[in-house]
């Protein structure tokens, strides 16, 4: 959570510039606003950082996700590839399409896999709903080359990957559209908010339209405009669109101070025999938001959680942990909703009770995560590793023993 981490002055000064006017819509009222317009500027400035042309900033990360689906022409019945390793809003906002998930195998690079895909793809599969998980890029390569061949739509939940980028370009701007999240768990924070990059203007601003009513903001009369297409309110206010402006501008600063602590880190735990790393396409584009450590097998992994909780360090155990892996997902398995939902009607391709996922299984119940500060001093970070490798080796040791 680096933002957070460095949430100060300069956030405060956006959000005061706000309710000094009392304009806390982000359109129109073009004379009381006194020239500021958070919203644009934070768009602004997130299109300017990743390089895409155009960028929409919204409600949330999830509401980004339901909105690019809804640009895409994603709706009743169609197939979409997801992973089962994500935050859960990635199929929560696949089933609020009227879409059908459909789970694929993730690899070592703890997203789903050109191989996987390919596997989970039916007659119906019309998009892959790729995430970037914790930070860092999946095999686009590979991705884009099944996508291509099986004329498939990739758009991206790069909720978790703001900053990354893949061979040089920002990761969001390798499919149709990608979106990001700036909730209080994400390298930006904004309270709540999301932001969507392309370089596809039709889309955009179809996807404009959606998360306003259908409003084209044209002009200074809302009363006015034209609505081209139905929609919704997934407008972003300004008071958080101008925190997220503050915070963006500190992306720079945020990135090269954890990509600095990763490479220590790495330095480091790479010295520990036996143990093994997430698999990086590009390694250099990591946002280093997470450290994630592949442990040789789950006992050892179980272990070495238990040893760190011991010596006062908190790490994910994403296998167990309630909401981020399908083993946990009851409510996604019996589709738990008070209403009948397209995936009831026309149920899915797979019967997610059953289902099993040997592959990403055999990922997650061996990875251990942690956090990437922004703010660790060299001595916090040197004591933090120092217990680190103290208690990995000694859960390799007792694993060794047996
Ligand atoms: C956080 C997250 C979201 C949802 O973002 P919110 O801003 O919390 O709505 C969607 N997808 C992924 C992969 C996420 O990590």
């Amino acid at each position: 959570m680096p933002g957070t981490e460095l949430f100060g002055d300069e956030e405060r000064k956006e959000v005061m510039d706000v309710l000094n006017t009392g304009v806390l819509f982000r359109y129109n009222h073009d004379a009381q606003r006194q020239g500021h317009w958070k919203a644009k500027d934070f768009e602004a400035e997130i299109a300017t950082f990743t390089g895409a042309k155009h960028a929409l900033a919204v409600s949330s990360g999830s509401t980004a996700v339901s909105t690019m689906l809804a640009a895409c022409g994603i709706g009743y019945g169609d197939h979409v590839i997801v992973p089962p390793f994500t935050f859960v809003a990635t199929i929560e906002a696949v089933l609020w399409a009227g879409a059908i998930p459909v789970f694929a195998e993730i690899d070592e690079t703890l997203c789903l896999s050109a191989e996987g895909i390919r596997e989970a793809i039916t007659p119906k599969t019309k998009a892959v709903l790729l995430v970037h998980m914790c930070g860092a890029s999946a095999d686009l390569d590979g991705i884009l080359a099944v996508c291509k061949e099986k004329g498939i739509l990739l758009i991206e939940d790069t909720a978790q990957a703001l900053g990354a980028t893949y061979k040089g370009k920002h990761l969001g701007l390798y499919g149709k559209m990608g979106s990001f999240s700036f909730d209080f768990f994400k390298i930006n924070t904004c309270g709540e908010g999301g932001v969507i990059i392309s370089d596809d203007e039709q889309l955009v601003r179809t996807a404009e339209y959606i998360s306003d009513h259908g409003h084209t903001h044209v002009g200074d009369n809302r009363g006015m405009e034209l609505h081209p297409v139905l929609g919704t309110n997934f407008r972003i206010g300004e008071i958080n669109a101008a925190i997220g402006l503050a915070q963006a501008r500190k992306l720079p600063y945020i990135l090269s101070q954890q990509r600095k602590h990763k490479a220590v880190i790495q330095e480091r735990l790479a010295r520990i025999p036996g143990l093994a790393f997430r698999k990086q396409c590009d390694d250099a584009g990591d946002s280093a938001t997470f450290f994630h450590l592949l442990m040789p097998n789950e006992a050892t992994a179980r272990q070495a959680v238990k040893l760190l909780g011991e010596a006062g360090i908190g790490v994910g155990y994403w296998y167990d942990n309630m909401y981020h892996y399908i083993k946990q997902w009851d409510q996604v398995k019996n589709l738990s909703m008070p209403f009948r939902m397209v995936a009831h009607e026309l149920g899915l391709p797979q019967d997610l009770k059953t289902l099993k996922f040997p592959k990403s299984d055999a990922v997650m119940c061996r990875l251990i995560s942690f956090n990437i500060r922004v703010t660790w001093t060299e001595a916090e970070l040197d004591a933090f590793l120092s217990k680190m490798e103290g208690a990995i080796r000694k859960a390799m040791e007792g694993f060794r023993l047996r």
